[in-house]
């Protein structure tokens, strides 16, 4: 039915972006993608480059966005989104939850494109509700180092239905709780591959804070799943994505040794500065309007994703910079 549609993915060649272009493709749909290559990689969709129903653009969508022809659909993905990479890189940060999306934004009244915008857990901060529905605020620290991705993002939820209402432009906003998956950058920081690179390289998992911390993991998958189910709903307004099944990263860390077979130990780090102490979605919303639930369990989804990093040469996972995330703690 979407067969010959138009869709235009920024942050073509990052962990989801690609996983995005890869599920469009699939359903037939002409898959223009975008990234500047800051934190995307090539690689995740060099193997879409052969195919005639696939473009790439390599630009920043924080400047003017030109694309030649109709467009029926934008996705903005395009971010940097982990803590390491917000202590890196924050004005890119922000301007590409800013900037970038009022790019989009633009560009899809100009084309008359429906426009889908990755929002994040982020907005509800460190969580005073649990677990988290679409109707709680949040609990953000403005000026924290988590501040130019949170507010970036609540930034762009704002703008995104300021040209729903003012404009009649057809949106969806998806809160995108923690998900995992092949393609996952090796140094993102991020605490799934921190802990599988450890793992390979024979180092001790580096546990942040006394690991009672929880986050509940989605398998990259029954994301895309979600998004495209809403992408094509009627739903203006914010649904949350991802697996209620929470586990403390203690215990995450424990499996993760379980599954590489290692026999790593487990060290205890600083816990960075606003770091949620409990994450989990209330997926109510998705269950009611798309029909969604998640279908890969995390042994399953584990089980694929270390397949995935099996395949990274030794000079790859060798190259990684140490979790260092002492600047971002303030003491
Ligand atoms: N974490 C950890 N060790 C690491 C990397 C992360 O204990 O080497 C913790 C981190 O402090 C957080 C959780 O794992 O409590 C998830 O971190 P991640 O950066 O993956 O995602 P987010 O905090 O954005 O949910």
């Amino acid at each position: 039915m979407e067969k010959n549609k138009r869709v235009l993915i920024t942050g073509a060649a990052g962990f989801l972006g690609s996983h995005l272009c890869d599920r469009f493709i699939k359903e037939g749909f002409h898959v223009i993608g975008m990234d500047n290559l800051i934190t995307g990689n090539l690689r995740n969709i060099e193997h879409l480059f052969p195919l005639e129903n696939f473009e790439f653009y390599h630009h920043d969508v924080s400047k003017f966005i030109h694309v030649a022809g109709e467009l029926d659909y934008i996705l903005h993905f395009a971010s940097p989104a982990s803590p390491i990479d917000y202590l890196k890189i924050p004005i890119q940060t922000l301007k590409v939850g800013s900037l970038g999306i009022h790019n989009c934004l633009g560009l899809a009244k100009a084309k008359n494109a429906r426009v889908l915008i990755a929002s994040t857990s982020e907005v509800y901060g460190d969580p005073a509700v649990h677990p988290q529905t679409e109707e709680y605020w949040g609990n953000v620290n403005p000026v924290g180092p988590r501040g130019v991705y949170d507010e970036a993002k609540r930034f762009q939820e704002a703008i995104t239905m300021a040209y729903h209402t003012f404009h009649g432009l057809e949106t969806r906003i998806v809160r995108i709780f923690n998900t995992y998956g092949p393609r996952m950058r090796l140094n993102d920081g991020r605490v799934l591959p921190a802990f599988i690179g450890q793992a390979l390289r024979g180092e001790d998992l580096t546990i942040f804070g006394d690991g009672s911390q929880t986050r509940s993991f989605c398998y990259v998958d029954d994301l895309v799943e979600g998004i495209y189910r809403l992408l094509l709903s009627d739903y203006a307004s914010p649904v949350n994505i991802g697996n209620p099944d929470e586990i403390t990263i203690g215990d995450f860390a424990e499996e993760i040794i379980k599954l590489t077979g290692t026999d790593q130990k487990v060290i205890y780090q600083d816990l960075p500065t606003d770091d949620p102490k409990q994450r989990r979605p209330d997926i109510s919303k998705a269950i009611s309007i798309l029909d969604w639930t998640p279908k890969i369990d995390r042994a399953e989804g584990l089980k694929r994703t270390y397949a995935y990093f099996k395949t990274l040469t030794k000079e790859e996972l060798n190259k990684v910079e140490h979790n260092n995330f002492d600047k971002y703690i303030i003491r």
